[in-house]
């Protein structure tokens, strides 16, 4: 991956957030990397104060802002990290007829979208860069290829479940992550994850079905992000397994996707993509 030594100006939307002030962080150690925008929401008690400050480094000179249209017009790349509706609200903005500003492009690690709006936000790439993930880290992105090579190739007669464990902060289940699994897991089986979801299960279920993809949620304390994937034979158990040991994984990896995009035509792109998966 290369950047050809020049410097890219990026927005972040939810500026004041976890991941956010991750990924300030990042961009300050960055050399071909600048901080031009910083937006958080408009109720946020941060607005005004500096973004570098506020993600706790040094000062910055980038204020954050609720003003969205101008950060649209600041930036190359926009890199999100916020809530399904503001991440929406922004790729329509851009994605939009009116929008005439230097930003065509969009990262976004934001999870716990419903299926219509997961169609109404990548309906965005007609018209933009854009890149999705669940899981910036590489470590996943070579999991998610690892699960479905061994689905695809050890076929049916083994069970697909998925489990994940994570902060007690965080509002979605399963994780964005959990979920990309899954679908990484039902490619390589030929499944349609939609139909073979067991997203909870409780009470008197009746026995699994061939084809189940099962997920199990825990929460607690400060897990950054704990994952596994389970392929069960009536005679023995693989375990596939990932563990974030710091947030930071995620926002070097959503910045060195930023990186990447600006120079891709418009469409929609995975971290696969950029890792070459
Ligand atoms: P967080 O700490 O709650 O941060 C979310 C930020 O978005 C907050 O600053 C929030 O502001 C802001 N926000 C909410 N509505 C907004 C709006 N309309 N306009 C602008 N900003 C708005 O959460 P987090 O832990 O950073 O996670 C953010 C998202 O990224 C979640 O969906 C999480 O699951 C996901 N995530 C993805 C990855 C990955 O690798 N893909 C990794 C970690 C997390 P207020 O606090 O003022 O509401």
């Amino acid at each position: 991956m290369t950047h050809n030594g020049k410097t890219t100006n990026i927005g972040i939307l939810g500026a004041d957030g976890r991941m956010g002030a991750a990924v300030i962080r990042a961009i300050a150690e960055h050399p071909n990397a600048r901080l031009t925008a910083a937006v958080t929401a408009p109720q946020s008690t941060e607005l005004g104060r500096d973004a570098g400050v506020v993600s706790g480094g040094s000062e910055i000179g980038v204020s954050l802002s609720a003003d969205l249209k101008s950060a649209l017009n600041a930036c190359d790349v926009l890199i999100d990290f916020s809530a399904p509706k503001a991440a929406i609200d922004a790729a329509l903005i851009l994605a939009g007829t009116g929008h005439s500003g230097r930003c065509h492009a969009m990262v976004s690690g934001t999870t716990g979208f419903t299926k219509t709006e997961d169609a109404a936000f990548e309906a965005a790439a007609n018209e933009i860069s854009l890149l999705r993930s669940g899981n910036f880290s590489p470590g996943v992105t070579a999991l998610s290829a690892l699960v479905e090579l061994a689905t695809e190739k050890l076929g049916r007669g083994w069970d697909i479940e998925i489990l994940e464990m994570h902060h007690r902060h965080k509002v979605d289940a399963p994780s964005g992550t959990a979920l990309l699994l899954g679908e990484a897991a039902a490619k390589g089986r030929g499944l349609d994850l939609s139909q073979s979801q067991v997203l909870s299960r409780e009470g008197m279920t009746g026995t699994r079905r061939d084809d189940d993809i099962g997920f199990a949620t825990l929460r607690g304390g400060g897990v950054v992000g704990s994952h596994e994937v389970r392929l069960a034979s009536s005679l023995e158990m693989i375990t596939l397994s990932h563990d974030a040991f710091d947030r930071s994984v995620f926002a070097r990896g959503a910045l060195s996707s930023a990186l990447w995009l600006v120079d891709q035509p418009k469409g929609l792109y995975s971290m696969r993509d950029v890792l070459g998966f």
